[in-house]
């Protein structure tokens, strides 16, 4: 699984310190988490940090790589 920032991102930047892996960039227009990176904060973290800190929650956990 990976975490996936929603375009409703408001680019607050306070997820991108947090993410242990370095795995949170800005994107084009909004912050983007980079799959190959994430690791849901395994290791770090009970819980992905970056969904923690979010204050809008636009972040959540795509599980469908997990089919593949
Ligand atoms: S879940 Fe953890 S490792 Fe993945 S982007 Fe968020 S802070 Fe980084
Ligand atoms: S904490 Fe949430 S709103 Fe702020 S930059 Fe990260 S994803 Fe975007």
């Amino acid at each position: 699984m990976t975490a996936v920032i929603e375009v409703s991102c408001i680019n607050c930047d306070m997820c991108v310190p947090e993410c242990p892996n370095q795995a949170i960039a800005l994107g084009v227009h909004h912050y983007e988490v980079d799959p190959e990176l994430c690791t849901e904060c395994e290791g770090f973290y009970e819980a992905p940090t970056c969904i923690a800190v979010c204050p809008i929650d636009c972040i959540y956990l795509d599980n469908t790589d997990s089919l593949l």
